[in-house]
């Protein structure tokens, strides 16, 4: 057809979702419109890195969003902006990551913590649709929590670390914690890491085992506390720990225990089967939520808006 061309150009976006594990890579043209991805084993910054540029090179992205594990600054006017801060993982410790994929790849990078990608993604397309907040909690060798507030992941001081809330232990507990900061935090009695460390492999253990009763107090009682202070519409929890299936309805019902019948919408284990749900975008959320920043961060720079 002749005539002026009105259709919209059709970009593309890149997208990576780092983990402690693996590194997912994405080129997308739309962020549920996925083109082509890879997955990469996590080791050093440089091996790493090198593969995940070595992916994006053929292809002409317009900007890339980095969904990653922190904790990380994400404070534009900070000297160490973009940089992976004092994380476990000790060959990251001080990784300027997002100077280095933008230099590489000569686009703009937006970095997110991986957990508020996720966040994003699930308001966005998945099983927060329509809710305003949204918090995203993830449970695997870690736990994490980002937050989607009024349409925009949540920053502050820095990003919520949700994994670190300290809580009161049940009684007769006296377990060590898994976390080497906190001896009584979320993270430290109910990760994967920490069930290992204090009761055995999370997958040998039994849907009886005291581990599992555990864990729905843990995970209920830090509900409890993440309801109470953000008021969330809705609350998505993943996670490879996640995956036993007796383990969602222990979780609500724990937490309505925790709440006591102090909020009358969350009084009982029933009232949170549409409220606590598993992401509906599964192990995708992190990268897609790393895409829409990628394409939000375009329109941002084309419209010329701040
Ligand atoms: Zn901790």
């Amino acid at each position: 057809m002749g005539g002026k061309n009105l259709a919209t150009p059709s970009y593309l976006y890149g997208g990576v979702e780092a983990g402690g594990t693996k590194f997912v890579c994405a080129v997308a043209s739309t962020p549920q419109a996925i083109q082509a991805s890879t997955v990469i084993s996590t080791s050093t910054p440089t091996a790493t890195l090198r593969q995940v540029i070595a992916f994006f090179r053929p292809y002409a992205i317009r900007s890339l969003g980095l969904a990653t594990f922190g904790p990380i600054d994400l404070d534009r006017g900070s000297s160490t902006y973009g940089r992976i801060l004092s994380t476990p993982k000790l060959a990251w410790q001080g990784c300027p990551i997002v100077d280095i994929l933008q230099t590489a790849l000569q686009v703009p990078v937006v970095v997110e913590t991986d957990v508020n990608a996720a966040a994003l993604a699930e308001a966005m397309y998945g099983a927060g649709w329509g809710c305003d907040p949204v918090v995203y909690l993830t449970v695997g060798t870690g736990i994490g929590g980002g937050a989607v507030v009024h349409g925009r992941p949540l920053h502050g001081l820095m990003h919520p670390e949700m994994g670190h809330m300290i809580l009161a232990r049940v009684a007769n507990d006296s377990r060590p914690s898994g976390c080497p900061f906190h001896e009584d935090c979320l993270e430290g009695l109910a990760s994967g890491h920490a069930i290992r460390v204090r009761f055995g492999e999370p997958e040998t253990l039994p849907p009886d085992h005291r581990a599992w009763a555990l864990e729905a107090a843990y995970l209920g009682q830090a509900l409890a506390t993440i309801v109470t202070i953000l008021s969330p519409q809705r609350i998505i929890i993943g996670g490879g720990v996640m995956h036993q299936p007796h383990l969602l309805t222990r979780i609500r019902e724990a937490c309505a225990r925790a709440l006591h019948g102090y909020l009358a919408r969350l009084n009982t284990g029933r009232d949170f089967e549409t409220y606590l749900l598993p992401p509906a975008l599964g192990d995708r959320s992190g990268v897609i939520g790393a895409l829409q920043l990628a394409q939000a961060l375009n329109s941002q720079g084309s419209s010329g808006a701040s």
